[in-house]
């Protein structure tokens, strides 16, 4: 095993748990290491400090699987750190009983670079480091180890890989291909497009949120902006809503929110209008139009991946939320989020706020959402906490 040596004074951060090690703090490597290789991570007087996974392409040079610099990384070793962070949504009340569930969350489960959602006797991995990568076979067989799954489905294609030198990797790894899938959540079915949808197939960062949107639709008209395949809407429908419009630009996606809305028959279709549209000139239409509705939802598409984009996307948050605000009925209420990296909570409050003051109206927050607990945020890992909202009325 290789040695990584860092710079003096650069070990604080891994004193304190964080799994990253920056390239600025990496002093020399002494020895051969390919990448995903295990290296030995030590302070620059030579004191050992953790084990971590090599990655010479990347800015973030190595990826710490232990902070305890006797553990050997081996097969074992990522079994067990699948199989705890399985058991941690199997202890989970409201998460225990889901069909659709995140069950590994990379860097917070202590996991780096690991994704794994399990879409009822599926599940779908996503590798995206350097070490993750190289531990494949490992976190596969943990994984229908401790789920029992019937498959495994490989979706390491997330443009994040390139940084890390990785090209690519899709498809089946274990068991069969079901023809179709879909999962209940809620009390409504989605259908759930494994191989071709966005992120893993399904945005389950969102499960609690959309259950919120349900207990507040009822008796009001909605508007769900950026609806992907109609999570948001069809709660919205379940919760009593009167009308819902769901817009999305993604013709795909509004395929799949079609034949979601015939899977449950329990709702009224008669009372939900898709649109395929730009949602920034949708509602511009909407207002030219004089539409008003009682319930927004803005669950846009990540516009700031890192802090460099921060100040454009700033605008374009900006430009919905006022859209917005401009469209509610008096007592309505929007709720509206960032999945950002580059944008903070306190951030993107600020650019909520002007946006209710641009239009001259007073609001309040009723609600600070956040991604679903099986989601986590390693306390070590703040930079992990990505989905942000809030629920505002006016
Ligand atoms: N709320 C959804 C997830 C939204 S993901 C859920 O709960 O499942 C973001 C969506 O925004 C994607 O479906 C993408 O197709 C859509 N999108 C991105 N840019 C858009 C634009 N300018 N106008 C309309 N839709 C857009």
């Amino acid at each position: 095993m290789a040695d990584l040596i860092l710079k003096s004074g650069n070990d604080r951060s891994v004193l304190r748990r964080h799994p990253w090690i920056f390239a600025g703090s990496v002093d020399r490597l002494e020895g051969r290491a390919r990448a995903g290789d295990t290296v030995l991570v030590m302070d620059s007087r030579g004191k050992p400090l953790a084990r971590a996974a090599w990655s010479p392409e990347s800015q973030i040079r190595a990826r710490v699987w232990s902070f305890d610099p006797e553990q050997s990384i081996d097969h074992a070793f990522i079994k067990r750190a699948v199989a705890a962070s399985v058991a941690r949504r199997a202890s989970h009340p409201w998460l225990a009983g889901q069909d659709g569930v995140r069950l590994i969350h990379g860097e917070s489960d202590g996991l780096p670079g690991v994704i794994a959602d399990r879409y009822g006797a599926m599940v779908v991995v996503q590798l995206t480091s350097a070490g993750a990568d190289k531990w494949r076979d490992a976190i596969v067989a943990g994984l229908v180890q401790a789920t029992g799954c019937s498959a495994v489905y490989e979706r390491s294609d997330s443009d994040v890989r390139k940084l890390e030198g990785l090209g690519p990797v899709t498809g089946l790894v274990y068991g069969e291909m079901p023809e179709s899938l879909t999962i209940v959540e809620n009390g409504v079915r989605m259908e759930v497009d494994v191989a071709g949808g966005h992120k893993t197939g399904f945005y389950l960062d969102q499960r609690e949120n959309r259950q919120l949107t349900g207990r507040l639709a009822a008796g009001r008209d909605v508007l769900n902006c950026f609806c992907y395949t109609g999570g948001f809407s069809l709660q919205a429908l379940a919760g009593g809503a009167t009308s819902v419009i769901s817009i999305d630009s993604s013709g795909p996606a509004l395929g799949t929110a079609a034949r979601n809305m015939a899977l449950n028959p329990q709702l009224d279709a008669s009372r939900a209008e898709w649109r395929e549209d730009d949602v920034f000139q949708a509602l511009r239409n909407l207002k030219a139009e004089g539409r008003k509705f009682d319930l927004i939802i803005l669950d846009p598409p990540k516009f700031a991946p890192s802090a460099a984009h921060a100040e454009r996307a700033a605008r374009a948050y900006k430009d919905i939320n006022l859209l917005g605000f401009r469209l509610l009925n008096p007592g309505g209420i929007l709720m509206t989020y960032s999945c950002s990296g580059g944008i903070g909570l306190e951030m993107f409050q600020k650019i909520v706020a002007s946006a209710a003051s641009d239009v001259g109206i007073d609001a309040r927050i009723l609600h600070r959402l956040s991604a679903a607990p099986d989601h986590p945020v390693g306390l070590a890992v703040p930079e992990g906490e990505y989905l942000k909202g809030l629920a505002c009325q006016v």
